[in-house]
């Protein structure tokens, strides 16, 4: 990607350390976003993994619902990360009393995976990174339940349920990209901010 687009990683909770230290090892310019106006100077933002009720709250605390649902819906590229995906999510089971973006067309389960699940990894086929499969590393994750025409799967379980989607500017994932060293992930989002803004 050309070294002028700027990618922000929201900073409020959760693992953002991580996805700024991905995009960075890609050469790509990445900074923490603590405050809307910090969105001003970005081409795409990435929503990492935390606690969706938490990074909800804190997003309405700082005024970023409606900035982001505005940008999200006005194609800025976003990714979210498992809490960054539930907060992305048109719809969620299990999350209430938090305004969220709202802007993808899935609806998501929270904790999708159980109590004695609390954590796996597993390599899944992503079709779009290519033939060697993604090291998936899924913690309290949450999982696609229903996708709107239009909303691309980009990778599923074994059981067929998805777990991550794109549509359009907008790129989700249940798992934590940014807790492998497998950065084609970071590079499919870069590549996405790189064309981007999108027209809707
Ligand atoms: N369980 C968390 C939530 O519901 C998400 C976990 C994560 O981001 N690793 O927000």
């Amino acid at each position: 990607m050309d070294g002028e687009k700027k990618v922000g990683v929201l900073a409020l909770q959760g693992d953002f350390a991580e996805h700024i230290a991905s995009l960075r090892r890609l050469g790509a310019e990445a900074l923490a976003v603590r405050l809307p106006r910090d969105l001003e100077s970005l081409d795409g933002l990435i929503i990492p993994g935390g606690e969706s009720s938490a990074i909800g709250r804190l997003m309405g605390s700082y005024g970023f619902v409606e900035t982001l649902r505005e940008l999200s819906q006005n194609g800025f590229p976003v990714f979210g990360t498992c809490a960054g995906m539930i907060l992305l999510a048109e719809g969620v089971f299990d999350l209430s009393g938090v305004a969220t973006i709202g802007a993808m067309g899935i609806k998501v389960r929270r904790n999708a995976f159980g109590r004695q699940v609390d954590s796996y990894e597993t390599f899944l086929s992503v079709p779009a990174l290519g033939e060697v499969p993604f090291p998936a590393v899924f913690i309290r994750a949450p999982i696609i339940v229903d996708a709107e025409p239009g909303v691309e799967i980009l990778a599923s379980l074994p059981d067929g349920t998805p777990v991550s989607a794109k549509q359009g500017n907008l790129l989700v994932s249940a798992f934590h990209p940014e807790l492998t060293s497998d950065l084609r992930f970071h590079a499919y989002f870069l590549d996405m901010v790189s064309r981007g803004p999108f027209s809707q």
